[in-house]
C-alpha cells in the first residue's frame, strides 16, 4: 500500500545553515524537508551535501527553474553540475521538471538510489485530463509523478478532486495551488496524495502553502485519513474566516476524526458537486452565498423561509439540509445580559437592512421587541420594515436629525449591522452624529476589528456593549452541535 498523505516541509532561505536549522526546528512535526536549492545564494550551492547530513528526516532536492514557478535562472549545464553534487549525498529524492529531461542526472539519481519525482507546475488553471497527465508523468518505472494545477474557478477544483480516484495505487503527488487549491492541500491524506508541501510562513514557496503550524495545529494536518470526516466553510472571499478556529478546537477536544476547513468558491452550484464528491458532512455558508445556495438544497427548514438566508448545510437523510443560525447567535449575548430571557417591550434600532440586519431583526420580533430599522438605501429599510412590521429610516446626512429623534423611542437596543468600521477600513461610524446616554445596550455585529469605533463610543459613554466576535462564536456553537450532534465542549471560548 503507498504511503499517503506525509508532510513535506519546503525550506526557501538564502543559506544552508538557516534551512537545516529550520529542518531541525520542525522535525517533530515533518516527514520530509525539501530544499528548494533554486532559492540559495549562488555561493551555497557548493554547500549543497550537507543539508540531508544535517538533518534528522529524508530531503527532497529542488532547483526549480522559472517555468515551474522557482528562482534559477542559469543554464541546463550549470543545473546538472549543482544537482549533480546534491546526488553524490543522501537526499532520498530528487524533484525533476517534466519538460527538463537530463538522461546524466536520471542515471546518476538511479545510481545514488535516489528517487525522482517528476513534476509538472501549470499556472495556468487546470487541465481537463489530469488523471492521464498524472498516471503517465513518470519517465522511468519508481519514479514519483508530481502535479501541480492553480485552479481559479470552483469548476477547475472539481475538476482537480475528481481526478484523485484515478490515482493509481502507488506514490503520487496531485495538488492545487493558491487559495481555491487550499482543500486539497489539507486533505492530501484522505484524497490519497503522496505527500503536502508546507512553509515555515504562508505563502513562502508556493502559493497556497499553509504555514506549518497552521497545518499541523490548526488543522491537524497529521492526524487526516481517508476516515476523517470533512467540514467547512464556503465563500468569497473566505480566507480571512475565523470558523476553522472554533470548529477544529472543538473537535480536537472531543477527540472528533474531523477536520473544518476554508473553501473558496465563485459558484455555489458547482461547490455542492464537490461537496457531494468530497462528502462533506456539513458547511458553513458566507457571503456571498447565503441565498445562492438554497436551490442547491434538498430542503430547508422554517427559519430561513423567514429569514431568507442559509449559514448552515448539513447532512440529512443523504441530502444537504439548510437552517440558519445567525438569528439565535445574534440573540445569545443579549440573552446574557439579561440572565437568560430578554425582557419582553423593550424598543431597539438597527442600523443596516442587509443580511446581517435580517437575522436581527427576525429575532428581536420573535421576542416582541419593537424596532427601528435605518439604512443607507432607504428603500432596503423600507422593504425590511414592511416584511417585519417595523418602522424604517436613513442615515443619509440629510435625514440623519430626523432619524436620530426617531432613536430617542427605540434606544434600549442599538445595533450596528453595516459593514461601516470592518477591516480593513476601520475607522467608519455609521451614524457618528448619535450622541450615546449611557443607557443604551450597543450591539456591533462587525467581528474584524472586535472593537469598532462605533463600540468604543458607545463604551466611552457607560454604554453595555456587545461584541460581533461573541455572536460569531454563538452561532458556531449551534452550528457545531447540528454538525455533530454533540454540545460545543467550551462554556467560555474566546477569539
Ligand atoms: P450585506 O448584506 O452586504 O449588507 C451590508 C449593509 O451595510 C447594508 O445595510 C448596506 O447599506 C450597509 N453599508 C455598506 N456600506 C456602507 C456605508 N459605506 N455606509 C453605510 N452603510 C453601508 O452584509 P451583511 O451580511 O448584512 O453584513 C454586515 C456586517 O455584519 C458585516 O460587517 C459582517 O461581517 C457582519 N456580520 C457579522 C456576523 C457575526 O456573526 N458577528 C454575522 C453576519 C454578518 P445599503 O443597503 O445602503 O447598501
Amino acid at each position: 500500500m503507498a504511503k499517503k498523505g506525509l508532510l513535506c516541509l519546503s525550506l526557501t532561505e538564502s543559506t544552508i545553515r538557516r534551512n537545516i536549522e529550520l529542518a531541525e526546528k520542525y522535525r517533530g512535526k515533518i516527514d520530509i524537508a525539501e530544499l528548494r536549492a533554486d532559492f540559495l545564494k549562488e555561493s551555497e550551492y557548493k554547500y549543497i551535501e550537507k543539508f540531508p547530513k544535517e538533518i534528522s528526516v529524508p530531503a527532497i532536492l529542488t532547483l526549480r527553474n522559472r517555468n515551474g514557478g522557482g528562482l534559477f535562472t542559469g543554464s541546463d549545464n550549470e543545473r546538472r553540475f549543482i544537482l549533480m553534487a546534491g546526488l553524490k549525498a543522501p537526499y532520498s529524492y530528487i524533484d525533476l521538471e517534466h519538460d527538463n529531461y537530463d538522461t546524466e542526472l536520471e542515471k546518476a539519481a538511479k545510481a545514488s538510489s535516489v528517487t525522482v519525482i517528476r513534476s509538472v507546475h501549470d499556472y495556468s488553471g487546470v487541465p481537463e485530463s489530469v488523471s492521464g497527465l498524472i498516471n503517465n508523468l513518470a519517465r522511468n518505472p519508481g519514479e514519483i509523478p508530481k502535479a501541480a494545477f492553480f485552479p481559479k474557478t470552483t469548476q477547475e477544483l472539481l475538476r482537480l478532486m475528481s481526478a484523485y480516484g484515478s490515482l493509481e495505487n502507488k506514490p503520487a503527488i496531485l495538488l492545487g495551488m493558491g487559495d481555491y487549491g487550499i482543500p486539497t492541500r489539507l486533505l492530501a491524506g484522505k484524497l490519497g496524495s503522496f505527500l503536502s508541501y508546507t512553509s515555515e510562513k504562508k505563502d513562502s514557496a508556493a502559493p497556497g502553502h499553509i504555514s506549518i503550524e497552521d497545518m499541523t495545529g490548526l488543522y491537524r494536518y497529521r492526524e487526516i485519513n481517508k476516515d476523517t470526516a470533512v467540514y467547512g466553510v464556503v465563500g468569497n472571499p473566505v480566507m480571512h474566516s475565523s470558523s476553522p478556529i472554533i470548529h477544529n478546537q472543538g473537535f480536537k477536544e472531543l477527540g472528533l476524526n474531523a477536520v473544518y476547513i476554508p473553501f473558496l468558491a465563485d459558484d455555489i452550484g458547482e461547490f455542492m458537486k464537490l461537496s457531494r464528491l468530497l462528502d462533506i458532512k456539513g458547511l458553513s455558508v458566507t457571503i456571498p452565498h447565503k441565498e445562492t445556495v438554497i436551490p442547491f438544497l434538498s430542503g430547508v427548514d422554517n427559519i430561513i423561509s423567514s429569514v431568507g438566508a442559509c449559514n448552515t448545510v448539513f447532512l440529512k437523510n443523504g441530502g444537504y439540509y439548510g437552517t440558519n443560525t445567525d438569528a439565535e447567535g445574534f440573540l445569545a449575548p443579549l440573552k446574557q445580559i439579561f440572565h437568560g430571557v430578554v425582557p419582553k417591550g423593550l424598543r431597539a434600532t438597527i442600523i443596516g437592512a442587509g443580511g446581517a440586519a435580517r437575522s436581527a431583526v427576525y429575532s428581536l420580533k420573535r421576542n416582541n421587541i419593537d424596532v427601528l430599522i435605518l439604512n443607507r438605501t432607504e428603500g432596503r429599510a423600507e422593504k425590511l420594515g414592511a416584511e417585519f412590521g417595523c418602522e424604517w429610516g436613513s442615515i443619509m446626512p440629510n435625514d440623519t436629525e430626523q432619524s436620530i429623534k426617531k432613536m430617542s423611542e427605540y434606544n434600549d437596543i442599538i445595533v450596528q449591522a453595516t459593514r461601516v468600521g470592518m477591516a480593513p477600513d476601520i475607522s467608519g461610524d455609521p451614524l457618528p452624529g448619535y450622541e450615546f446616554s449611557g443607557n443604551e445596550i450597543v450591539y456591533d455585529m462587525v467581528y474584524k476589528p472586535r472593537e469598532t469605533v462605533f463600540l468604543r463610543r458607545a463604551f466611552k459613554a457607560g454604554c453595555r456593549i456587545v461584541h460581533g466576535i461573541d455572536m460569531l462564536i454563538e452561532q458556531a456553537k449551534f452550528q457545531f452541535k447540528i454538525f455533530t450532534s454533540r454540545d460545543f465542549p467550551f462554556s467560555d471560548f474566546s477569539l
